[in-house]
């Protein structure tokens, strides 16, 4: 009784742990950076295999935190998800991206489509649909250069399938996230309407210089294909994955072997220097 004593004392303890205490504090500041402005978006390409030219590109929130620096997704997209600050982070997020998109086709930049990722929780909104073809309009995009990257297909409740059919309808592109990861597989394609699948990086690690080049890749590749859809590899670290998913059939790649996410501000010169070559 003792031993087990001690041992929730330690787990109390752990249970205010420094985590938390992050947490409530990112939470806490999280309207305040909507206000000043703190979220950024950096852009990582996707190279059509065929071409090898920049097609479009991917946006990744990241967060200026006046206190803690630069701040990546993976530690405050939880907390935001979690706090519900995930509705008008995400609603921020897509009007970074519309207007940033709407700056380079002025420009005459040939990026098209725009990526961003979609909690969820966001589509179980039911407003989502028509908030985003608010955007469009405002922009003056077209829907289909912009493209939703949605995940956790398998905890899709009712509504949130409602939105994606309703995306769908308008045009707008929907491309399966994490596909391969638990989260994500051929067992979902069929309740949701998507125009592509994102074979996760966890999936395209395994593809190595060794003879077995990963079998599941290929097969993803082939199944694809079968049900019409375009593929990504995201996660290519090295020429020889980008050489087999090439081989593969693989129809788009992102990933560091390529270039690492930029700021809005290298989106320019890069694609014109990457395009040339
Ligand atoms: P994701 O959608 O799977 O995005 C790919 C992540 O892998 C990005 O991390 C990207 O920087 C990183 N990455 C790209 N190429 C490579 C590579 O070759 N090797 C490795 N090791 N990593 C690579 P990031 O930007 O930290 O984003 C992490 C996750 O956060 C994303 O994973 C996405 O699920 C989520 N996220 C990012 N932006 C947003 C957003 O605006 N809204 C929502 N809801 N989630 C977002
Ligand atoms: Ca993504
Ligand atoms: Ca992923
Ligand atoms: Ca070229």
């Amino acid at each position: 009784a003792k031993k087990s004593g001690r041992g929730q004392h330690r787990f109390f303890d752990k249970s205010l742990n420094r985590k938390d205490v992050e947490a409530f504090h990112l939470e806490q500041s999280f309207s305040d950076a909507l206000r000043n402005r703190e979220f950024v978006l950096h852009y990582q390409p996707q190279v059509c295999l065929e071409t090898m030219n920049i097609i479009g590109f991917e946006a990744l929130v990241r967060w200026k935190h006046p206190e803690f620096g630069t701040l990546y997704p993976d530690r405050f997209i939880t907390i935001a998800e979690n706090c519900g600050f995930v509705i008008p982070l995400g609603l921020e997020v897509l009007r970074l991206a519309c207007a940033q998109f709407a700056q380079w086709k002025a420009e005459g930049l040939p990026v098209t489509p725009i990526a961003v990722n979609v909690s969820p929780i966001q589509l179980t909104e039911p407003e989502f649909c028509w908030q985003v073809m608010a955007l469009i309009d405002e922009f003056g995009l077209s829907p289909d250069q912009l493209e939703l990257e949605i995940t956790e297909t398998a905890m899709l409740d009712a509504s949130a399938v409602e939105s994606l059919h309703c995306l769908k309808a308008e045009g707008i592109k929907l491309s399966l996230d994490d596909f391969g990861t638990g989260y994500s597989g051929f067992a979902h394609l069929e309740s949701v309407p998507v125009d592509k699948l994102k074979i996760d990086r966890s999936l395209i690690a395994k593809i190595s210089n060794s003879h077995d080049d990963s079998p599941i890749v290929s097969s993803t590749i082939i199944l694809a294909k079968r049900m019409n859809l375009k593929v990504v590899a995201e996660g290519v670290e090295t020429r020889e994955q980008l050489v087999h998913l090439k081989v593969a059939g693989c129809d788009i790649a992102q990933g560091y072997h390529l270039s690492r996410p930029i700021s809005a501000d290298q989106v320019p010169e890069f694609v014109r220097t990457f395009n040339r070559r």
